[in-house]
């Protein structure tokens, strides 16, 4: 194939409508896939100027390539239950793309996990790892498995079926898997321990999150949330804002919320509201971080719990109903679409300044635009939630070394990785038309390293 420079010819088909062409066909190969759908418009979207500018990008067919994954793997899970039934669950592993790294993306274990979750997340993978900066690839995986209710058995048996056939397709330089919802501590030190017996040896780079004691890092526990928290402060202060006396609401109350919480509380603000997917708790006081750790991290029950601790506060049913409560600051940290055009729309009602996207897509394509209309400074989770595979990157790092960092070295680093991915996505913004849209920074920001590197790679 001859490579031409196209930017001094005329084009035959304008950008828009080659990007729109090409979702066409996306859409036709996988058309019962709505997530993996949204997660691709909303990029392809961002990326027409791109396309305007570099139509090297196009004669390239990077578009059409960066959307078809390496490959999916989907695997049967048998295991046991503790009443002596076999149960069977479907793993997925989706490697999307190596271009500047190892496959690296969380696992998800959680009863809606299907191919659309998984390839939208692991779509989405490709571009937060590269805005930041670290040499990582994109991948996702994990099962329609649910923990909840699970015995501390069951969920180790589970672990060892699942890694029993996902172990041939990672390792510390192919794909490195890390945590989502439904995988936390726990679960990754059960893997971690299959795929050690199963390789005999112990390659601690091959899955990231892991106990501290053995290979894992410091600060990854807390780095996606305060990563979120990071951000959402870069886009406060760049319009005179910050988080003092403001009022902060966080959906979900799992690894990225609680952290999230947390820094939001110490950098002044005053969090009211947090939830878990039967319903949310409003606290006027400010949430007592300490008893939801208690409740969810150690004792694994229910945010209802919360009232019994806290009287004073307010338990109500139905996880989606956080949206109606007046605040300055939201923080979205549960799951994909949680906050629709309708729960915008009453967010921008009640004076909501700024959305710091903790969790993956929570937004939806309707509700991001509501909120782009009406100026409210919206970071977009690619860029907001990326403190926790950065962090993960750092772990690897140090894997790697065979050393360790202290919390504060890995912080700092943190922190400036989480300025750096905004001022690149301002800067990408402001460079091709949309001046201060995160969205479209982000995207493009996290497009053209992959790009150039599959440029150089050739027709691979
Ligand atoms: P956890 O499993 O630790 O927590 C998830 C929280 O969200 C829980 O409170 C859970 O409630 C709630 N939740 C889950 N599913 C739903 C649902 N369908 N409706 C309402 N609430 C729900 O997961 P994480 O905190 O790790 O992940 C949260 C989000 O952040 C996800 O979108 C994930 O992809 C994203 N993310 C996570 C990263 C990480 O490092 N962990 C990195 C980047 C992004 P319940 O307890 O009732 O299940």
């Amino acid at each position: 194939m001859q490579i031409v420079d196209y930017d001094q010819q005329v084009d035959a088909l304008s950008a828009k409508s080659y990007v729109d062409q090409v979702f066409e066909t996306v859409k036709k190969r996988n058309p019962h896939e709505p997530e993996f759908l949204q997660a691709v418009k909303e990029i392809f979207d961002s990326l027409v100027p791109v396309f305007e500018k570099h139509p090297i990008y196009k004669q390239q067919g990077i578009l059409e390539r960066i959307v078809e994954p390496d490959r999916i793997i989907s695997f049967r899970v048998p295991w046991v239950d503790d009443s002596g039934k076999v149960q069977v669950n479907r793993g997925f592993r989706v490697q999307f793309s190596s271009a500047i790294g190892p496959y690296k993306g969380g696992l998800r274990f959680h009863p809606s996990v299907n191919a659309s979750i998984i390839k939208f997340l692991g779509f989405e993978q490709i571009f937060k790892n590269s805005l930041t900066g670290q040499p990582i690839g994109g991948g996702k995986g994990g099962a329609d498995f649910d923990p909840k209710g699970k015995s501390d058995g069951e969920i180790m048996r589970f672990c060892q079926s699942f890694m029993t056939e996902l172990y041939r397709h990672i390792g510390p330089d192919l794909d490195v898997p890390a945590g989502d919802i439904g995988v936390g501590g726990r679960e990754i030190g059960y893997l971690f321990g299959m795929y050690k017996r199963i390789r005999g040896s112990f390659e601690a780079g091959v899955l990231t999150g892991k106990g501290i004691g053995y290979g894992g890092s410091l600060t990854r526990t807390e780095a996606t949330g305060y990563g979120t928290v990071y951000f959402v402060n870069e886009m406060l202060e760049a319009k005179g804002l910050t988080f003092e006396n403001s009022r902060v609401v966080v959906s979900g109350s799992g690894n990225v919320s609680i952290y999230a919480m947390e820094k939001a509380a110490q950098f002044g603000g005053k969090v009211i509201a947090c939830s878990d997917s039967n319903g949310y708790i409003v606290d006027e006081n400010g949430i007592n971080l300490e008893t939801v750790k208690r409740i969810k991290e150690v004792e694994r029950k229910r945010i209802s719990e919360y009232v019994l601790h806290h009287p004073e506060a307010q338990y109500i049913e139905g996880c989606s109903g956080i949206w109606t409560v007046p605040c300055d600051i939201a923080l979205p940290c549960a799951t994909q679409n949680e906050i629709d055009e309708a729960a915008a729309k009453l967010l921008v009602t009640n004076g909501v300044k700024a959305i710091g996207e903790g969790a993956n897509m929570p937004s939806t394509l309707e509700a991001i635009d509501v909120f782009l209309e009406n100026e409210v400074l919206f970071g977009p989770g690619k860029a907001a939630n990326a403190g926790g595979v950065a962090v993960s990157a750092l772990e690897m790092a140090q894997n790697s070394a065979r050393l360790a960092w202290t919390f504060e070295e890995v912080d700092q680093k943190l922190h400036s990785i989480m300025t750096n991915i905004y001022q690149t996505s301002m800067k990408a913004a402001e460079e091709y038309g949309c001046p201060g849209n995160l969205v479209v920074g982000a995207n493009i920001a996290g497009f053209l390293k992959v790009a150039d590197a599959m440029v150089a790679h050739g027709i691979i």
